[in-house]
């Protein structure tokens, strides 16, 4: 069985990994000249938030979401397993008391008890929301790790490639080139996301913080050596231009509001993605003659691609009796 995975994001590369460990043979095709330069993952948060994500997301994103907590561990050592931590600044404690009604498998922390977690908050959040059983990964290290573990198993990634020159007698085509699947998937639509990295020695955080605020919450992310990511607007837009003034300077309030050595960071990179998404904000496993298209992923991609991703292999490998192979 000869598989092409069209699209080198996170939805790629762990479907070819899904694939490849079940003994199919697996060509990855990407059109850019290396990993991230122009997948929407590159510039995401890397939470697997699937409680906090309850918040705004329909139920199926918190019940999908959930595996990705055992395949990350698995398949990339540099996950860290720490939780979230949610606050509000005093003025907008019904944020969180609206965030706590919306989610499940939180604790309600005192301020003595967030100054335990997060040394560097004490004194600033009187109480917050612990998601324990979440956790976050850096994805420009998860995604070259991914990569590297499909070049042990023998599955090569082709860069700079079209994918008509690539493997044109495949058996099945994957296809997850994310919001370029727009050609194919009339449904599909664009959701903007801009993001910062800073640098600062000044604060240290141990888990991703996600500051509630009625216009612009926000969430930021240690990624270690002093980086953090600061995330991230969601604007109905597709537009892949750099990062607006009003939305660097909303994210960067919102991080002096976390804490104000943020105010001395210093700006290292600012970034935008196009999330896909469909109208339902829901991923789908759509199938078209030889071809699957994983799309959907929106705000969730690192959450859910294990999940579609064993379901593509399912759907690929063990296909229903009857099905065509
Ligand atoms: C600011 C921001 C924060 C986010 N935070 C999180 C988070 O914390 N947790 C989470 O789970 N998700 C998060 N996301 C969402 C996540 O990034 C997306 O859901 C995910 O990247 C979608 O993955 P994908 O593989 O479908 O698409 P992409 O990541 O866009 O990858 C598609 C790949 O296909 C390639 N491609 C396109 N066309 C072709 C072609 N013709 N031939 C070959 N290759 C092609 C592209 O170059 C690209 O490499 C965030 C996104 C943004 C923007």
């Amino acid at each position: 069985m000869r598989i092409k995975v069209i699209g080198a994001g996170v939805a790629g590369l762990v479907a070819a990994l899904e694939l490849a460990r079940r003994g199919a043979r697996v060509d990855v095709v990407e059109r850019s000249d290396r990993l991230g330069a122009q997948a929407c993952g590159w510039f995401a948060g890397g939470m697997l938030a699937p409680w906090c994500e309850q918040e705004n997301a329909p139920p199926e994103v918190g019940t999908l979401g959930q595996r990705a907590l055992q395949w990350w561990p698995r398949h990339f050592r540099g996950t860290v397993c720490r939780g979230t931590l949610v606050v509000a600044p005093a003025r907008d404690q019904r944020e969180l008391d609206h965030f706590a009604r919306r989610s499940e498998r939180h604790a309600w922390l005192d301020a003595g008890q967030v100054g335990k977690l997060e040394p560097d908050l004490a004194g600033r959040f009187h109480r917050a929301l612990f998601f324990a059983g979440e956790a976050h990964l850096d994805p420009r290290r998860a995604l070259p790790a991914i990569a590297a573990r499909l070049n042990e198993l023998g599955v090569p990634i082709h860069f700079g490639a079209a994918s008509a020159d690539v493997l044109p007698d495949a058996d099945h085509i994957l296809d997850c080139r994310g919001y370029a699947a727009r050609d194919a998937l009339a449904d599909l639509r664009g959701v903007r996301g801009e993001m910062l990295l800073v640098h600062s020695r000044e604060i240290t955080l141990s888990r991703p913080v996600r500051l509630l605020h009625p216009r612009i919450p926000l969430y930021v992310i240690p990624r270690g050596d002093g980086l953090f990511m600061i995330g991230g607007t969601v604007i109905e837009s597709a537009d892949r231009g750099a990062i607006t003034a009003r939305s660097a300077m909303e994210l960067l309030n919102g991080a002096y509001a976390l804490h104000p050595a943020f105010g001395e960071a210093r700006i290292v990179d600012m970034g935008t993605g196009i999330r896909p998404a469909f109208a339902d904000n829901l991923p789908r496993l759509i199938r078209r003659g030889h071809t699957l298209y994983i799309n959907g992923l929106y705000r969730h991609g690192f959450l859910l691609a294990p999940a579609m991703a064993q379901r593509a292999a399912r759907a690929i490998l063990d296909p229903p009796s009857g099905a065509a192979a």
